[in-house]
């Protein structure tokens, strides 16, 4: 089951589109995924939009308005479904669908070092930097903190750190106060969001600054 989902602000910013373009798909990709943010965040929008339209949160809607409502929403989730053709990618001999977030969206192809590989999106979105992270079964990423911060979803396989297991859905924030050495048994496949690149924690840090360009 999930345990991690981003919290009540970026949910709220995610609902009021005031995210940036990385963590919007970040977002978007964990509320695909866990039924429990697709509700908040359908209230969310549901406020948000009534706040616009200048009423109070008890508004009752009038019924012709909700019918029209109701048509506008199934219109354009329609045409969102014909715009985004599913985006499936091979990962340890097995077809992956990502979810439709991170679909449609130029990545560069896998490079790999060691047990990681990383396909980076094509998307400007200042010192922000999104990626697609492989890490191969029996692989680890050595202990590290954050210059800035790190978002990482997984989708598929598991991992684990010092904070225990995660399952695919999980959505992990973390910023300089942390510092964790993530590792994983069954290998895992990661959508990641890095502000700026990692610190190693140990005295080889020299050694695995390619490991941080690599992830940043
Ligand atoms: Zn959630």
């Amino acid at each position: 089951m999930i345990k991690h989902h981003p919290n009540d602000k970026i949910l709220s910013e995610f609902a009021q589109g005031e995210l940036t373009a990385t963590m919007s798909m970040a977002v978007s990709a964990h509320v695909e995924m866990c039924p429990c943010c697709q509700k908040k965040v359908a209230s969310l929008e549901c406020r948000f939009g009534t706040e616009a339209l200048g009423g109070e949160e008890e508004v009752v809607v009038d019924s012709r308005f909700q019918a029209m409502f109701d048509e506008i929403v199934v219109d354009e989730s329609v045409a969102e479904m014909v715009d985004t053709p599913v985006t499936t990618i091979m990962y340890q001999h097995k077809e992956i669908v990502l979810p439709r977030a991170l679909g449609g969206v130029d990545r560069s192809e896998f490079v790999k070092m060691g047990k990681l590989g990383r396909s980076r999106y094509q998307i400007e979105d200042g010192s922000l930097r999104a990626s697609l992270l492989h890490i191969e079964p029996g692989g680890e990423i050595p202990n590290h903190t954050h210059n800035g911060f790190e978002v990482t979803l997984l989708l598929d396989g598991k991992f684990c750190d010092e904070e225990g297991e995660y399952v695919p859905g999980d959505f992990i924030l973390l910023d300089g106060q942390h510092n964790h050495s993530p590792k994983t048994k069954e290998g895992c496949l990661c959508f990641t969001v890095v502000s700026a690149s990692l610190h190693f924690n140990k005295g080889i840090s020299k050694l695995l600054n390619p490991i941080g360009n690599l992830i940043y």
